[in-house]
């Protein structure tokens, strides 16, 4: 033990600009403390959101960039029972600093993730498909047959949506940018249990009719984008339906119609998985059955890691400015 490589970030700003790479000396391992070496970490919005300071939480400065991946246990504490050297784990909570090639960490503040998960999917497991799941179970009593509309439905989130989604039966809408290969992102969707990929242009227009004529009207919808969009979700919700808010990659307020409220009722909600998993820190039955849910799907093949760019820990740079790019349509993680 003695020293590791991190992403560290000493003011906010620009990401491109105050992000470096710093080496940190590790601090002793304690009884109750783990010893792990970081295998993967992906760059999310939050992420980046936090260097550029704008984020609700904001950590202590200086900070290591990252709030989730998945390690691989060297050593552990006298005193620590869950975990052995070999285990894989994730972080509970946010704010670990995961941008790292290795950290020493306390016992409470990690998960174990079953033998046999794949790489990129334990990596992505604690923040995308945690929200996912939380979303479709909590908000609204969904059967199979119901239907739920999400906008940027390629993102994470959204891809973890459409499956956990198809293995309850429940059809998806699903609303994306367009873009010139818009048709690959449609098969692509569509592969991973997608019922329907709509453009937001077309959520606008008067053929949305004709979908409604043959799929129920929403009871359910997840909006990530705010603005327009957001605003274009609510006019197709169902009478009494939940518009559930978790991202605003617009930027934009959410605007809602008078007549979604007074005439159909819609439920306005919004939803933050950090919130949660803390409000939840002292029911580990239910994180963990949340998480074993997950794993299980991961190995029985039914949810996927999103799609993503594997980007060498050192190339961290090429990782934080595609993850700002507009249409990539994948997750940039950074493999140690
Ligand atoms: P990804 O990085 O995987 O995807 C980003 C998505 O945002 C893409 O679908 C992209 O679409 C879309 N997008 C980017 N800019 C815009 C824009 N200006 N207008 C419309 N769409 C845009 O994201 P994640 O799945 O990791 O996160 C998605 C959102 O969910 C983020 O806002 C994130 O902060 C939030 N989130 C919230 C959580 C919570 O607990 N509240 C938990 C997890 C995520 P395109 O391909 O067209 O560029």
């Amino acid at each position: 033990r003695g020293e590791c490589e991190a992403l560290v970030y000493r003011r906010h700003g620009d990401p491109a600009q105050v992000i470096q790479l710093e080496r940190l000396a590790l601090p002793e391992l304690g009884v109750s403390d783990v010893h792990v070496k970081m295998l993967a970490a992906p760059v999310n919005p939050s992420d980046i959101n936090m260097v550029q300071g704008t984020y609700a939480i904001l950590p202590e400065l200086p900070a290591v960039g990252g709030n989730e991946g998945v390690g691989q246990v060297l050593e552990v504490g006298s005193q620590v029972t869950s975990l052995r050297a070999g285990d894989w784990v994730i972080p509970q909570d946010a704010g670990l600093g995961t941008w790292r090639t290795e950290a020493v960490l306390s016992e409470g503040t990690l998960a174990a993730v079953p033998s046999g998960v794949p790489l990129l999917c334990a990596a992505s497991l604690s923040v995308n498909p945690c929200t996912a799941f939380r979303m479709l179970s909590d908000f609204e009593s969904l059967q199979p047959g119901d239907c739920v509309i999400q906008n940027a439905a390629n993102s994470g989130v959204g891809q973890a949506v459409i499956q956990i989604a198809a293995t309850r039966g429940i059809h998806t809408i699903n609303i994306v940018r367009d873009r010139p290969d818009l048709h690959k992102l449609t098969e692509r969707l569509k592969s991973l249990g997608a019922d329907h990929v709509i453009t937001e242009d077309t959520l606008r227009k008067p053929e949305m009719k004709e979908l409604f004529k043959k799929v129920p009207r929403p009871r359910l919808a997840l909006n990530c984008v705010g603005g327009k969009s957001a605003t274009e979700l609510l006019r197709h919700l169902q009478k009494g339906g939940t518009m559930v808010t978790y991202g605003g990659m617009s930027k934009q307020p959410v605007a809602v119609p008078v007549s979604a409220l007074i005439f159909k009722d819609v439920k306005l909600r919004g939803f933050w998985v950090t919130q949660w998993k803390r409000d939840h820190a002292h029911d580990r039955e239910k994180v963990q059955a949340m998480i074993s849910a997950l794993c299980q799907l991961f190995l029985q093949g039914k949810l996927s890691a999103p799609a993503s760019t594997e980007v060498p820990f050192r190339d961290y740079q090429t990782a934080v400015q595609d993850s700002m790019k507009p249409f990539v349509s994948a997750k940039q993680i950074l493999v140690m």
